[in-house]
């Protein structure tokens, strides 16, 4: 038979366990409910194959900013598709949406970034970033600076290069990651390891762990340092002020390239088109994806300055994806920028919903099981705890606090993330007011109902 959203659910969900592997999921969590089967969505809101509306307080993955429903988007691809639904761009070939996408974001991004190296997602354009910075010293003359530094409990991806990028112990336990020539070091994360200090001690205490660890390799060693503006899978971690101009003064003391990841922070997240805008960060290469298409069609990049790009360039870069630049992909893209920038999204984020949200959101610490709520722009996250004075986490047992929490949400049909005891939201950047206090008012209930 075919398989449609009229089928029955528990046909469906029976079906999805015998044959789809799902990321990131134990079986066992399939096998006691099945998966939520979603089968539409318009703006912020999603329907499932039981009939419920929930609200997507997570833009899917981060990454739908502009909302679901958009018909500009799905015509921008089918006008595509019919024209030249496929052509690669190795070889001496090029196509209009992979040129004016290149041409758009060159504007867009900050500074001389002003080279485009795209890819099909964000774990690929930070592998392409690994293989890129390297080759950029051995070109430069200098085939010993290698090392690549990161924090723990960093997300950049899944493929093996961009796993060994990341700082997520779990991940590095399976399957032979991290790979050769990548160190670590700690998160700014104040909330859950800053003690006694004041946040600002603890930002520069953090940030100053890169140049004891440059000095540790040798700076002539090192080649990179690769970071999330604003830490989002690891639990919407928002640096102490005092964190990035101390890595800032780091990374130009030693001659050490900066790579922002902003898979999750562009694109009007924080409230301003890039989340190096936002922390003050002047990046030699930029990853982005998700809100780069809305997550209407898998795309990344690497964004490149313009020293970084003419060096790389002169030498033949033995990289690339067969979807690197693919005309779908960037004709949707580009469409997605002109809704951003045609309809004041990040503007209102910055000026409008997101100060509200931020209120509302932090009022939310009145709530006797939250330690902390801290947000910028569209990404938040709060922080359970059994003890506000001492910030406790919950003990190992009771440690699924988070879990309960996002158990409850899913059941007053919204969407939240847990990571640990925080929990997140990144909803569309379209979301109304009104959603806004729809959104407070669930995750509340659902506290109370965890409580
Ligand atoms: N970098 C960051 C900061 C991310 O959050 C993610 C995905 O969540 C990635 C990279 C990987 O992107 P993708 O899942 O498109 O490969």
């Amino acid at each position: 038979t075919t398989l449609s959203t009229n089928t029955p659910t528990a046909e469906l969900q029976a079906i999805d366990a015998a044959h789809h592997m799902h990321p990131f999921t134990h079986a066992s969590q399939l096998n006691a409910k099945g998966a939520r089967i979603i089968t539409r969505a318009e703006g912020v809101w999603l329907n499932d194959s039981d009939g419920n509306r929930i609200l997507d307080g997570m833009a899917g993955l981060w990454c739908v900013n502009v909302g679901y429903g958009r018909e500009e988007l799905v015509d921008a691809a089918a006008r595509q598709m019919r024209e030249l639904p496929f052509y690669n761009t190795f070889f001496q070939t090029s196509h209009v949406p992979a040129i004016a996408l290149a041409q758009r974001l060159a504007e867009l991004a900050p500074g001389d970034l002003n080279h485009v190296f795209y890819a099909g997602s964000g774990s690929e354009a930070n592998d392409t970033n690994l293989r890129l910075v390297r080759t950029y010293w051995a070109e430069k003359g200098q085939p010993q600076k290698q090392w690549v530094i990161s924090r723990w409990n960093a997300y950049h991806g899944s493929t093996v290069g961009a796993g060994s990028l990341g700082g997520m112990k779990g991940m590095h336990a399976q399957g032979g990651m991290p790979i050769p020539g990548i160190a670590y070091i700690d998160q700014p994360y104040w909330w859950g390891e800053g003690g006694d200090k004041t946040p600002e001690e603890f930002g520069l205490e953090r940030a100053r762990q890169l140049e004891a660890k440059i000095l540790e390799l040798g700076p002539e060693n090192v080649a990179a340092f690769i970071a999330e503006p604003v830490q989002g899978a690891g639990g919407v971690i928002i640096p102490p002020e005092t964190y990035w101009p101390e890595i800032q003064r780091i990374v130009d003391q030693y001659g050490i390239l900066l790579i922002a990841d902003e898979v999750i922070s562009g694109f009007g997240r924080t409230g301003h088109w890039f989340g190096s805008q936002a922390m003050g960060i002047k990046p030699h290469i930029m990853t982005v994806a998700k809100g780069l298409s809305s997550g209407y069609q898998p795309i990344g990049a690497s964004i490149l300055c313009d020293e970084v790009a003419e060096v790389v360039g002169n030498c033949e870069f033995n990289h690339g994806y067969t979807y690197s630049g693919h005309p779908v992909a960037c004709a949707v893209a580009l469409e997605n920028l002109r809704i951003l920038e045609d309809e004041g999204i990040v503007d209102r984020v910055r000026d409008e919903t997101g100060p509200y949200l931020k209120e509302r959101f932090e009022s939310l610490t009145d709530h006797p099981l939250v330690g902390e709520a801290r947000i910028i722009g569209m990404m938040g996250s709060i922080a359970l705890t059994p003890d506000k004075a001492s910030r406790a986490p919950f003990a190992a047992e009771a440690g699924t606090a988070g879990y309960i929490t996002r158990e409850r949400c899913f059941n007053n049909n919204l969407i939240m993330r847990h990571v640990g005891d925080r929990m997140i939201i990144s909803p569309p950047l379209v979301i109304a007011k009104s959603e806004i206090d729809t959104l407070i008012e669930r995750a509340w209930k659902s506290l109370d109902e965890a409580h």
